[in-house]
């Protein structure tokens, strides 16, 4: 990569110089996708929070059912925060959901309708909003120029301009040269749009689509990203990420236990079926203390692996013979825990990871202990406080396959 501690005024030239050819592109190869047919702030907002650290096409699929359930800031601050952890499930990163819906309380104060930021500062002032995201919901809902450093513009910014990982204050020089396409610039929110598409599609990651790309030709970088290759002449792709060991327990008969993941915690709040951190456990092995004190495993039932965005996790799925299965309101839950029926347990908010287990459970990829128990003590609507203790049936022998890894749409 070229090194250049180029100031604003080389930024300048070279994004004047790129951004008809850029804007041309764009229109040319622009995806439809829906919160580009809008200014309105609402749904720009959403899209962009939607969008931080996902990909459009996993956005796609939650986007407009979003909007259907929460069309408006005020359907979205008085629901339910779990109602909106549900519309949000599966997307991830769900302290964005927790961010978003507590922005909506603020701006749906004004009963007479909502005071939209009107800067970009007002904006980052919100729960939830960052820089980058307060820049392109500014500049994409007035049409004003704001500079943005999403992950795709990042990229763009870094290799284009020539920006290297090594120099110094670079966070700065990343903004510096991102701010540089907003001088003279009639068409703001359209050159946001073509640099983060320019980033989603043709100068992506591992593999730059350089001769497809419309500023290829005052790149300063190009040549060097297609000379970093391999002794065997392959790109240079990325490492694997760290893989997490975790057990989670499902008890041989009755409802199974499913606990809150922790304040502050990845996916803060989704229920987990009850477990903890290991690289396994063996048939024999009693499990500690807590709620799970005497628990003793049976037999491993299953693996499930899922791909979070920093780490892969690996998942056995042990059956457990657990003493102390929910006989009486004073079992020792972790706050928020609750004990529910498999038949029940698709209606809560659950984990990736948790979801996948429930469902190879369901629908016998696992063997399937007996947890068609009733609800019991934590339950909430249908049931609640049910008691009672389920007929033990006979086991599915099912082999035990694992439930493969799913890459992130
Ligand atoms: S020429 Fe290649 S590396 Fe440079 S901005 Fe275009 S796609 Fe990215």
């Amino acid at each position: 990569m070229s090194h250049s501690d180029a100031g604003t005024s080389d930024d300048a030239a070279l994004s004047g110089n790129a951004l008809p050819a850029l804007l041309r592109w764009y229109e040319a190869n622009r995806r439809d996708l829906p919160w580009r047919r809008s200014r309105d702030p609402y749904r720009i907002w959403v899209s962009e929070v939607m969008l931080q650290q996902t990909t459009v096409r996993a956005v796609l699929g939650y986007y407009e059912r979003f909007l259907g359930r929460f069309p408006s800031v005020f359907d979205l601050a008085s629901a339910e925060l779990s109602e909106v952890l549900r519309f949000w499930e599966g997307l991830g990163y769900y302290q964005r959901a927790r961010n978003l819906h507590r922005a909506a309380g603020i701006l749906a104060e004004n009963p007479a309708g909502p005071i939209w930021p009107s800067s970009v500062e007002q904006w980052q002032s919100l729960p939830g909003i960052g820089r980058s995201t307060a820049g392109a919901i500014h500049s994409l809902s007035t049409n004003l120029w704001a500079p943005i450093l999403d992950a795709n513009v990042r990229r763009v910014t870094e290799r284009l301009f020539g920006i290297p990982p090594d120099v110094p204050v670079r966070d700065r020089r990343l903004w510096e040269a991102s701010n540089s396409w907003g001088r003279e610039n009639p068409r703001p929110a359209d050159t946001n749009q073509a640099l983060m598409e320019l980033g989603a599609t043709l100068c992506l990651p591992a593999a730059p689509s350089c001769e497809g790309c419309p500023v290829a030709s005052l790149c300063k970088s190009r040549t060097e990203i297609h000379a970093a290759k391999d002794p065997q002449g392959k790109k240079v792709g990325r490492k694997p990420a760290p893989l997490r060991m975790r057990v989670a327990l499902v008890p041989s008969s009755g409802p199974l236990l499913f606990e809150p993941r922790l304040e502050g915690r990845l996916l803060e709040g989704l229920l987990e079926i009850a477990g903890f951190s290991s690289p396994g456990l063996a048939p024999g092995e009693t499990v500690g203390e807590g709620s799970l004190g005497g628990w003793t495993v049976v037999e491993e039932i299953g693996r499930v692996r899922h791909v979070y965005s920093h780490f892969r996790e690996e998942v056995q799925v042990l059956k457990v013979e657990a003493p102390r299965l929910p006989g009486s309101p004073e079992e020792a839950l972790r706050e928020g825990g609750r004990w529910e029926s498999l038949e029940w347990a698709g209606r809560l908010a659950l984990t990736g990871v948790a979801r996948k287990i429930v469902s190879a459970l369901r629908s016998g990829a696992f063997r399937v202990p007996d947890t068609a128990g009733k609800r019991a003590f934590g339950a909430g609507k249908n049931g609640e406080g049910e008691k009672g203790r389920p007929v033990r049936k006979d086991r599915n022998p099912l082999p035990f396959p694992s439930i493969p890894e799913r890459d992130r749409p």
